[in-house]
């Protein structure tokens, strides 16, 4: 796992405050409870002394199994009668515990798995997600919807030569649309390929937005603007930040890669695309590549394999017409 110690601790505090806050609210209905039925606050300290004995009569040593035996029926016994407290005036048997956010862990990060202690699943989800959102936090995310896209400058004539550009777009959001909805981590990629300002950066955003929402991780990044950070972090070698990001590209939910083929193109770049494309490809994992460039423009500037693997493993959309951006202006 290679996150920066920055993401770590991002990560620590998050689920600290997760715990924090089970923890206060728990608080908060104890004393609420005690305020209440001082009977509950009388259990709860018989209880403790119980634990005490206990633990007293292990370090006594010698054979302690009865006794502790009976210890724990009359523990038990307590604890009963402390949760018919509760149910009978109506609230939950367990309203004094805490409610954690992860149950497997009780939001600390960490569990024990064959006698080691590891990081839990939820504590790895926390990384990713702080992870993706340092990536994200001066892109465009969230801004755009499929309800924000709007049909009506696409012409709906069509001409001998060129089908009309209303249809062929309304099927273009019906797929991306459907796309979004069945988004489940795997699968196809998408390549979209037009000039700019015919929606290819609006629609993958909106499927951005419908897949965030589904809770998966996604990150946006435009190549020029990526390509130039990873190649400067590369030659930067009291740094780890190329390592970090990589991670991070490669293994989030999706990844849309904008206005690809815009980036200065050296052999660090192209080697740099190709790599964390081809290691989603390995895994399965979906990319929404945006570009203006043509199969031929691809295969002269990156190389004949990449273009032909994003040909081959990517669902093609081509956008036809008018610049849109310059037609809602007028
Ligand atoms: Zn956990």
């Amino acid at each position: 796992m290679t996150y920066s110690k920055e993401i770590f601790s991002q990560a620590y505090q998050l689920m600290n405050e997760r715990r924090s806050k089970a923890d206060t609210l728990a608080q908060k209905h104890t004393e609420e409870i005690y305020s209440k039925y001082p009977e509950a606050e009388s259990i709860s300290r018989q209880l403790a002394s119980c634990s005490i004995s206990a633990a007293k009569a292990v370090l006594r040593g010698g054979d302690v199994k009865e006794q502790l035996g009976l210890l724990a029926d009359r523990s038990m016994e307590l604890q009963a009668r402390q949760k018919a407290i509760l149910t009978s005036e109506g609230y939950p048997a367990d309203y004094m515990e805490p409610h954690y956010f992860c149950s497997a862990c009780k939001d600390t990060g960490s569990v024990e798995k064959d006698g080691k202690t590891i990081y839990c699943p939820c504590f790895l989800s926390l990384l990713k997600e702080c992870a993706c959102e340092e990536i994200n936090r001066l892109s465009p995310l969230k801004l755009s919807t499929f309800e924000t896209f709007s049909l009506d400058y696409y012409p709906k004539e069509s001409t001998p030569d060129t089908p009309s550009p209303y249809l062929r777009m309304s099927r273009m959001l019906a797929y991306c649309k459907e796309y979004a909805k069945n988004f489940n981590g795997f699968g196809k990629s998408i390549l979209m390929r037009g000039a700019t300002g015919l929606g290819k950066t609006h629609l993958s955003l909106a499927i951005a937005n419908e897949v965030l929402e589904k809770g998966y991780y996604v990150v946006y990044v435009s190549a020029p603007s990526i390509l130039s950070k990873l190649e400067s972090s590369h030659f930067d070698y009291n740094s780890n930040e190329e390592e970090h990001l990589i991670q991070t590209l490669c293994d989030c939910d999706l990844l849309i890669i904008d206005d690809l083929g815009t980036e200065y193109i050296s052999q660090y770049t192209k080697t740099a695309i190709y790599n964390i494309f081809n290691n989603r490809l390995l895994k399965n994992k979906p990319m929404i590549i945006n570009t203006n460039m043509t199969i031929r423009e691809l295969e002269s500037t990156y190389s004949q394999r990449f273009a032909s693997r994003i040909m081959g493993e990517c669902d093609k959309l081509d956008f036809l017409g008018n610049d849109i951006r310059a037609m809602k202006k007028n």
